[in-house]
């Protein structure tokens, strides 16, 4: 089905995304894979082709694009590639970005907008801790106030970017009398004294992405490293999860629909009994459902675009997008491992890597069964 979300601004964009995915992005995948985390310069560039500021206004090094279309192109773009490559950079330009352009000062915009859009300033957001991530009103890392500063303690956990990340946008209790009410956003950097970083963490998949956790030992920051309001952060974080799982829907997507195109020009090219393994009923019958779900599910994830372009996408719709495209992707991508056969579990296989990288998308920016708590709670349950 031809999609209308997009003109030919959006096309012209797309190209110049896989422009750069093609000469300077694919030819180092495996090695991005090995180190488990992107290198700066892959930053760096991306910044220098103005992928990083999309939602940066131009006074700060941004491109301002005020089309959220643009950053779904580039979702697209970087999926295809790996769900990796799409997560790294969603976590940096799509959701923690918008914190500081809606809600830093003049200073901190001033600070900070500038090196994120160039890529020389990374970003990682830090809600979940080892104690929970569902819970987020249950966090316990803590800010004290001492004098003119606050003291930060505790830790965080599977943090996206966390091993590279340059300043760590992070969810910290301020009052702990005020449950969901007293927790604020601070950017902590990290250069501060007491900030350190466990190992990158040992993933079933999404091999090409740093995962961190996090500690805070005496921590010392000011009013001026806040980002948003003093209590304020629960409420900041509801306002802006709606773009981080459209964000992680149109990525699931892009990803499973890339990997379902391989998968159908596998099964032409692949014989069994004297025919190509597509041509067997099963599988045609196979094929053709789920081309079906990937492009029912398009649909509905495009209108969520549109509202979301126009402001008005709410958490209910953001959340039905989440779960449904994950289970889509992650349903897709199991049958597209089986018209593999044998090859589909070999690593060396893009399909197997895919299956491997998609199933976290069941779990993470709320996992599946608070996406239905909130669909249900809607439903006046
Ligand atoms: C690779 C990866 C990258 C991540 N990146 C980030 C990041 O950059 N920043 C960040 O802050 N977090 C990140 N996360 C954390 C992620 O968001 C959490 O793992 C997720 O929110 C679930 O929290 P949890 O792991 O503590 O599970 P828990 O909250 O302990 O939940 C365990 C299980 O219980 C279920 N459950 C919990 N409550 C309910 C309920 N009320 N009803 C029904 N079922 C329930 C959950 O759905 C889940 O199945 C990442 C996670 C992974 C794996």
């Amino acid at each position: 089905m031809k999609r209308e979300i997009y003109d030919e601004d959006h096309e012209a964009f797309r190209s110049s995304v896989r422009e750069f995915l093609v000469r300077s992005v694919i030819p180092h995948v495996e090695q991005y894979a090995a180190d488990k985390a992107l290198p700066r310069e892959f930053w760096l560039e991306a910044g220098k082709q103005g992928f990083l500021g999309l939602e940066i206004p131009e006074e700060y090094g941004g491109s301002a694009a005020g089309d959220y279309r643009f950053n779904a192109v580039a979702a697209e773009e970087m999926n295809k590639v790996n769900a990796a490559l799409g997560s790294c950079w969603g976590i940096h330009a799509d959701i923690t970005a918008p914190y500081i352009v809606q809600l830093g000062t003049e200073e901190q915009k001033q600070r900070w907008l500038p090196g994120v859009a160039a890529g020389e300033i990374l970003l990682a957001i830090g809600m979940t801790e080892p104690s929970g991530g569902s819970d987020l009103a249950a966090l316990k890392t803590t800010a004290v106030k001492d004098g003119d500063t606050w003291v930060i303690n505790g830790s965080k956990t599977f943090i996206t970017n966390g091993y590279s990340a340059d300043i760590v946008l992070t969810a910290v209790r301020t009052s702990p009398e005020k449950k969901a009410r007293g927790i604020t956003l601070f950017a902590i950097p990290a250069t501060a004294e007491g900030f350190s970083r466990g190992r990158k963490l040992d993933k079933v998949g999404q091999d090409e992405s740093d995962t961190a956790e996090l500690f805070f030992d005496n921590i010392r920051l000011t009013d001026e490293d806040i980002v948003g309001e003093l209590d304020g952060g629960f409420i900041h974080m509801m306002q802006k999860l709606p773009q981080e799982r459209l964000g992680c829907a149109i990525s699931n997507i892009a990803h499973a629909k890339q990997i379902l195109d391989e998968t159908l020009q596998y099964t032409k090219d692949r014989h069994a009994f004297g025919s190509s393994i597509g041509s067997f009923q099963h599988n045609k019958f196979l094929l053709a459902e789920l081309y079906t779900q990937i492009e029912v599910s398009q649909a509905y994830l495009d209108q969520c675009v549109v509202a979301h372009d126009k402001g008005e996408l709410t958490p209910v719709d953001a959340a039905k997008a989440k779960w449904w495209t994950s289970q889509i992707q992650n349903d897709v991508l199991d049958h597209c491992v089986q018209l593999h056969g044998g090859y589909g579990f070999m690593n060396e296989y893009r399909v197997a890597r895919a299956w491997r990288d998609a199933r976290v998308s069941k779990i993470w920016a709320g996992s599946n069964e608070i996406m239905k708590e909130l669909i249900g709670r809607d439903l006046g349950l």
